[in-house]
């Protein structure tokens, strides 16, 4: 089975974008691999620090395997770590990847946590690919009632700053600030500033990833797609719909659990499977 890096290879030249979907769950995760699998995808489970602490880490570690061990490509990132010991222990359960987010960090502090999580990883899981961010965009997958502080045009990231960062910290993958936002905007989403992508792309030879993409349209997506995003983060409207169908699940007399929540994990699975077939352009 190819790796994730090879993945992302094959989707620069295919210029599509894998999927990234978080759990916090058992259903969230046959919720992905279900939809991915219907549609021969690979596809990318994420866990934040704190979804990784409800399932355990050592615990969907061993799901994802199962599922490799299948054949199907699944992939494990650890989401969003605001630390480096926090980091370390992702890599040492040897998840696919990384995500060491400074990005609430002055420059200089970001780059020398980003590379102190680089040079581990490199020592003690050679083929796990480290995600750096620069420009913040709020953090949690939550409703907002407006944009949140700290983001705006100006905090955007901007090419120099970006060849900067990845060649001070030598990051396989690199998640700018480019209009989008964690979580979903009530009043709209501000919109991605598709010229901004396109100008890093330009620049930057490693694989962009886009946050923050619940609440954006499906043509802004694919916009930044064909501008260079190579991966694409949801997980506000996963939430969304698996508590809708968890709802639906409960109101009836049902009993099982195998029932009332397999209702969250069909509302999901449309969720998935849509935003799926938008990624790789099926
Ligand atoms: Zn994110």
């Amino acid at each position: 089975m190819k790796t994730l890096r090879e993945y992302l290879e094959w989707a620069k030249e295919k210029k599509v974008a894998i999927g990234h979907f978080n759990v916090s769950d058992s259903e969230g995760f046959k919720a992905v691999v279900e939809s991915a699998r219907e549609l021969s995808v690979p596809v990318v489970i994420g866990v934040s620090e704190k979804e990784r602490s409800f399932l355990g880490v050592a615990e969907i570690r061993v799901l994802v395997q199962v599922e490799k061990d299948k054949g199907q490509p699944v992939f494990l990132n650890a989401d969003h770590t605001y630390s480096v010991e926090a980091s370390k222990e992702a890599i040492d359960a040897k998840f696919d990847s990384v995500i060491i987010d400074g990005a609430e960090k002055p420059f200089f502090e970001n780059v020398m946590m980003t590379k102190e999580v680089v040079n581990y990883a490199r020592t003690n899981a050679p083929e796990m690919l480290v995600e750096g961010e620069l420009g913040f965009i709020g953090s949690g997958s939550m409703f907002r009632d407006e944009i949140p502080e700290g983001v705006s045009e100006d905090t955007q990231t901007t090419p120099e700053d970006a060849v900067k960062f990845i060649e001070e910290t030598g990051v396989d993958l690199f998640a700018p600030s480019v209009g989008n936002i964690h979580g979903l905007v009530r009043s709209g989403e501000p919109k991605l500033n598709i010229e901004r992508i396109k100008d890093i792309a330009k620049v930057v030879n490693i694989p962009l990833v886009l946050h923050g993409a619940s609440g954006n349209t499906d043509e802004e997506v694919l916009e930044a797609i064909n501008a260079g995003i190579r991966m694409v983060h949801i997980n506000t409207e996963l939430r969304i719909a698996y508590k809708e169908g968890i709802k639906k699940g409960m109101s009836s007399d049902e009993l099982a659990p195998y029932k009332f929540m397999a209702e969250g994990v069909a509302e999901m699975k449309k969720v998935v499977t849509a935003k799926l077939k938008l990624f790789n352009k099926l």
